[in-house]
């Protein structure tokens, strides 16, 4: 019955986390966690996860054949080479697979982006257990986004799909008539402009929160939308409206008509959804009506989804 066990991980900012969970009920079986900063060497990163592994399979009952991970950053497919990963340096040229998997008796590791993993979990046990497509967004220090089609992830022929916080939902001027003006703050690192986790991040909503003159804690911001029509609402319900931009790209591209909402400032979903529908309605393509839903999984999303990845092909 070894094989009804999944073993996922998730290395973060500051902890790799993991468990285990049964493939056919998706009982979670096992949790655990080893701490970690960007300054740890990569053996010590590889040796720690491994133990994780081991702490998990003792727990669970049983060793699985293939362990799965999720990770922030670009990665090399065939290999699970680390290309760029910026808050995990000490990890960009090693290949995951290998290192994780030397300390595990060679077993195979399958890598996959950290927000990819997400959706794969909510998708699997957490909010969209119930769709067979959707997309999930993390609002936090940037946009993450996982699309899963037809219960599959899909990364596209690269692995690199699904990067949602990079769609340009802003123009980058270039002196049509049409254009506004140039925003400074719009330049985005990935080399864009324009992009949605420039205007619907936890970040973003901070800094048009200041510009507006209001609180930037967003709990705070989330709160007074909440109790009055002020400006803070009118704030959150524009930051809605550039979330529903870029989601109703998803609608048109994919067809996706369920979407999920993660990360800090998902928390103020309840305050972002009327502007999103009101967006979506106005630019909806083809029938169906969307729905905007929280994340439930939590910080479990993405050793979840990967645990799940282990089972696949992929
Ligand atoms: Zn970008």
């Amino acid at each position: 019955m070894t094989d009804q066990r999944l073993i996922g991980l998730d290395f973060g900012g500051m902890s790799i986390k993991g468990g285990a969970v049964d493939a056919s009920t998706g009982e979670v079986l096992a949790r655990g966690m080893r701490p970690f900063a960007p300054d740890v060497p990569a053996e010590e990163i590889f040796s720690r996860a491994a133990a994780l592994v081991l702490e998990l399979e003792a727990a669970a009952g049983g060793p699985p054949q293939r362990i799965g991970l999720g990770c922030a950053g670009l990665f090399e497919r065939s290999t699970g080479t680390v290309l760029a990963s910026a808050n995990m340096p000490n990890l960009v040229g090693e290949s995951l697979s290998v290192g994780v998997g030397r300390g595990l008796g060679g077993r195979e590791v399958v890598v996959e982006n950290d927000a990819n993993v997400a959706a794969f979990g909510e998708q699997w046990l957490g909010a969209g257990r119930d769709e067979d497509s959707m997309a999930l967004l993390t609002l936090g220090t940037g946009v993450g986004g996982g699309i899963v089609l037809m219960d599959e992830l899909f990364v596209g022929p690269g692995g690199n799909a699904g990067e949602i916080g990079h769609t340009v939902i802003f123009p980058r001027p270039s002196g049509s008539p049409y254009d506004g003006p140039f925003h400074e703050e719009l330049v985005c690192p990935c080399g864009s402009y324009g992009c949605l986790e420039r205007l619907v991040s936890a970040s973003a909503a901070k800094r048009r929160a200041r510009t507006a003159g209001l609180s930037d804690d967003l709990p705070t911001l989330a709160q007074a939308a909440r109790d009055g029509d002020g400006p803070e609402r009118r704030l959150l319900h524009e930051i809605g409206r550039d979330l529903g931009s870029g989601l109703s790209t998803l609608v048109t591209l994919f067809d996706i008509q369920f979407f999920v909402i993660g990360g800090g400032f998902g928390g103020a979903l309840d305050v972002l959804r009327p502007g999103a529908e009101e967006l979506l309605n106005e630019q909806r393509y083809g029938s169906g009506a969307s729905r905007i839903v929280p994340a439930t999984l939590g910080s479990d999303a993405g050793w979840i989804g990967a645990a799940r990845l282990s089972l696949s092909s992929h």
